[in-house]
């Protein structure tokens, strides 16, 4: 695990963190919670950087949307009142969902996301929010939506910078929300994960939408194709099907331990057509 550790580091302020992740002679990895580190660092990282005491570790109403420190732990995210009543409580529901509570009580939704597993599932949730995050290097400071965070499965454009912030901007009006998850057990990662978030006018007609799914290709994904089968079109069961049929053939699954690539295709088109279910009843829309 950590025997090969040389060096364990607890800055106080976000610029020493990033100057130790920068110090030259070893290669140096920050860690919060732990809890995927543990199980993936390799031999070759010596020194660690410890985030968990850099002040990042808050739930803000910003206006009318919500910044949250990288370092707040899932469980805080879970009990928060404000995140439950957020979109129909989707992000709450995607945190309690993750392991264990004692896996809870110390992963972080920053390493949740650093971490880019392509169930990870605070992920969907955040895609379909719109959500933006901060990354702070050496002499740089960017913001940049979610989506273009993830590049492959446990890679991220965040190389050797600290993300300190997740920031989800004020969410549409009578907009419903839905987040769908199914593990092999109840504290296994998700064979597959959906979010949706969806807004209709008075004649049932979908004017906003929209639609991710991890665990279903390298990283975790927005849906475009199912979106634009949805958009402008009176939200009823043929509709649906139509959309499941389409997010069936936009992912690229993989077979492994958990399940095949077909059972994901099924479980992807069974998830998508519960969400956009639990949208309807939520907005009151006869299907
Ligand atoms: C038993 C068990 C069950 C689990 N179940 C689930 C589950 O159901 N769903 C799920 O999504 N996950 C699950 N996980 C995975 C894990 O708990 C989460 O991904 C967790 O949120 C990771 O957060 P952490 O703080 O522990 O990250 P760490 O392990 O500390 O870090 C993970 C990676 O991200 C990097 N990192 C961390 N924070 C930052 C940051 N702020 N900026 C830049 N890089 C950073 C680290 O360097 C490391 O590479 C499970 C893990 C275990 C052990």
């Amino acid at each position: 695990m950590f025997d090969h550790i040389r060096a364990f580091y607890q800055p106080r302020t976000v610029n020493e963190a990033i100057r130790l992740l920068h110090k030259p002679g070893g290669q140096a990895c920050l860690i919060a919670g732990g809890t995927d580190l543990v199980l993936r660092a390799g031999r070759s990282v010596t020194d660690l950087v410890d985030i968990a005491h850099l002040g990042l570790d808050y739930i803000r109403r910003s206006g009318q949307g919500v910044r949250i420190g990288a370092t707040t732990t899932l469980a805080a995210l879970e009990h928060s009142q404000h995140v439950q009543h957020l979109a129909n409580g989707i992000l709450a529901k995607a945190t309690a969902s993750c392991g264990t509570i004692q896996t809870r009580n110390v992963a972080t939704i920053g390493g949740n996301l650093a971490n880019a597993s392509p169930a990870a599932d605070t992920a969907t949730p955040l895609l379909v929010l719109d959500a933006q995050v901060v990354l702070q290097g050496l002499r740089s400071r960017r913001q940049l939506p979610l989506a273009e965070f993830f590049r492959g499965p446990h890679q991220t454009v965040a190389n050797g910078l600290l993300l300190t912030e997740i920031v989800i901007p004020p969410c549409q009006p009578r907009v419903a929300w839905s987040f769908q998850r199914f593990g092999r057990t109840e504290i296994d990662i998700a064979v597959v994960n959906v979010a949706a978030g969806l807004q209709l006018d008075r004649r049932g007609r979908c004017t906003w939408i929209r639609v991710a799914l991890g665990a279903v290709a390298p990283r975790p994904i927005r849906a475009p194709n199912v979106e634009a089968v949805l958009a402008d079109s009176i939200l009823n069961r043929t509709r649906i099907e139509r959309a499941a049929d389409t997010a069936a053939q936009e992912i690229r699954p993989i077979t492994d331990v958990r399940a095949s690539a077909d059972y994901r295709t099924e479980l992807s088109r069974v998830l998508l057509r519960r969400a956009l279910e639990e949208c309807a009843q939520h907005l009151e829309c006869a299907l």
